[in-house]
C-alpha cells in the first residue's frame, strides 16, 4: 500500500512537471463543425472537498459554469453527488495536495473527486506573484487514474481544461483552445483563454474516450 502511494507520489510529480512545461502540443484546428455524436451525455460524477472560502454551494455553482461549456461540445456534464467541508489548507505545493487527496479518498463512490481552495490571503500573494510574472498554477489534475483535481479559486474554464486531462491521453497540450499548455488556467499573469472552446481534435479524443472507466488507471501518449 505504502508502495503505491510512493508510486502515485512519483507520478504526480511527473504531472506536477508537465503542468507548467509545454511537453506534447497537438496540431490543432479551431474550426468547431456542429457535430450529433455529443449524445448519449456522460454524466460525471463528483465528490468535492469543499476547502477554505468554498461552500458546497460556491462548487454546485462552479460545475453549472463549467457545463455551459462542456455539454455542449462534448455532451459531458459535471454533476456534484457528494460534498465535505475541511477546514484543511491546501498545501502550496500540488503534488503533496494531490498525494493528501489520494489517501483520503482511494476508492471514491463517484467518477471525480475535486478539491477546491480559496485563501483570500493567497490571493494577495498570488497577486504580488503575478505582478513579478512569477507562473503560479491553479490547478492539476493526477497522472494515474486523472480522476483527483486540486484547484484554487472557482474558475469554470480551469475546470474545464482539467476535465479535458481527465478525457486526452495522447497529448498533454494543444496549440489553441482550452487545452492550450499555457493561458490563464496555469499562469494568472498571461492573456486569458476567453473562448472556453476545445479544438476540433481535443474534441474528437474527448468524445471517444467520454465512457472510459474513472477506475482504471489511465495509459499516457508519450
Ligand atoms: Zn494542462
Amino acid at each position: 500500500m505504502k508502495k503505491g502511494l510512493r508510486k502515485v507520489g512519483e507520478r504526480v510529480r511527473r504531472l506536477v512537471v508537465i503542468g507548467v512545461c509545454l511537453v506534447l502540443l497537438q496540431g490543432c484546428t479551431e474550426a468547431i463543425r456542429k457535430r450529433s455524436d455529443i449524445y448519449p451525455i456522460r454524466k460525471v460524477t463528483v465528490t468535492t472537498i469543499a476547502g477554505r472560502n468554498v461552500s458546497c454551494e460556491d462548487a454546485g455553482g462552479l460545475y453549472v459554469k463549467t457545463n455551459e461549456y462542456l455539454e455542449p461540445q462534448v455532451g459531458i456534464v459535471l454533476y456534484q453527488e457528494v460534498c465535505a467541508d475541511t477546514d484543511v489548507k491546501m498545501p502550496s505545493d500540488f503534488m503533496d495536495a494531490m498525494n493528501r487527496l489520494y489517501q483520503e479518498y482511494p476508492e471514491p463512490g463517484t467518477n471525480m473527486v475535486i478539491w477546491l481552495d480559496r485563501d483570500t490571503g493567497e490571493l494577495i500573494k498570488r497577486g504580488l506573484l503575478k505582478l513579478l510574472m512569477i507562473p503560479q498554477p491553479q490547478a492539476a489534475i493526477d497522472d494515474v487514474y486523472r480522476r483527483y483535481i486540486v484547484m484554487r479559486g472557482l474558475d469554470p474554464i480551469v475546470l474545464l481544461h482539467e476535465i479535458g486531462h481527465a478525457f486526452i491521453f495522447s497529448h498533454t497540450h494543444s496549440e489553441k483552445g482550452v487545452m492550450k499548455g499555457v493561458g490563464i488556467q496555469l499562469f494568472p499573469g498571461t492573456p486569458a483563454i476567453s473562448s472556453g472552446t476545445f479544438c476540433e481534435e481535443d474534441r474528437d479524443e474527448i468524445i471517444r474516450n467520454k465512457f472510459r472507466d474513472f477506475s482504471k488507471k489511465v495509459k499516457l501518449g508519450k
